[in-house]
């Protein structure tokens, strides 16, 4: 899809944007894209923060969440608190699921395809997804902050996506840990209960582990491996 705005102006929002509060970052990509606009959720401490920031802006908004059929029992429990807290209707949270049960995964490539390519299992039951769903949308958002990872120390605070071919916010790209934190609390934003648990980033049941203290806070997705990302965020190192 081509950009609705050329990549100097994107350039200049992001310029002009940087240093302002990630909510006055929402309220811009609203007035901007309105319901083209979508927030990618996993229910992780980042994402509730996002929702919590989009729903208080904008109560029609709408959110996806990838649900891998390997999710924990405790997002499902986040997702809930949220429908009831901000009186989600249906078309507002959209659950997408992999085209293949586990089982048909299993037939077609094997059993456990997260221990031998999980590049592969998040692609069938993440990116594809991914793709299907932002096909329909002009702008999407994300929970990406600079200090998660070297792959993520770049990120703009708006910027085409060009793997997917449409605007990507990152409204908390400057933002830290603490920060979103104090947020949570500030707002009583309903988060999921295993970072209580010392899972500060959380993904599937099958590759996500408790980290510890001093660790990077994604060391504990795909521990056996190199993969620090699922494939929907671009790998990519600081400028
Ligand atoms: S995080 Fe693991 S189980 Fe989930 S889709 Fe990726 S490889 Fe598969």
């Amino acid at each position: 899809m081509k950009s609705p705005l050329a990549a100097n102006e994107l350039n200049s929002l992001h310029q002009s944007l940087e240093g302002t509060a990630p909510q006055e970052i929402v309220r811009t990509a609203i007035q901007l894209f309105g319901d083209q606009l979508i927030l990618a959720c996993s229910f992780g401490a980042e994402d509730v923060v996002l929702a919590d920031m989009l729903f208080r802006i904008n109560p029609q908004g709408r959110l996806f969440y990838l649900d891998t059929d390997f999710l924990f029992p405790e997002t499902f429990v986040v997702r809930d608190r949220f429908i009831q807290r901000y009186d989600l209707q249906t078309n507002q949270i959209i659950p997408m699921k992999s085209a293949l049960t586990p089982e048909e995964q299993a037939a077609q490539y094997g059993e456990a395809l997260w221990l031998r390519d999980p590049d592969q299992c998040c692609k069938l039951r993440k990116v594809d997804s991914l793709t299907k769903i932002l096909r329909h949308y002009q702008a999407w958002i994300t929970g990406i902050r600079r200090d998660q990872s070297p792959t993520r120390a770049s990120a703009k605070i708006v910027e085409w996506d060009t793997k997917f071919g449409l605007v990507k916010w990152n409204p908390l790209a400057a933002w830290s840990w603490d920060q979103v934190w104090t947020y949570i609390r500030e707002h009583d934003v309903p988060y999921n209960e295993l970072h209580d648990q010392h899972f500060p980033s959380i993904g599937c049941t099958h590759c996500t582990a408790p980290v510890l203290p001093g660790e990077n806070l994604r060391s504990g997705r795909w521990k056996q491996f190199t993969k620090t990302e699922c494939g929907l965020h671009p790998v990519k190192q600081a400028d």
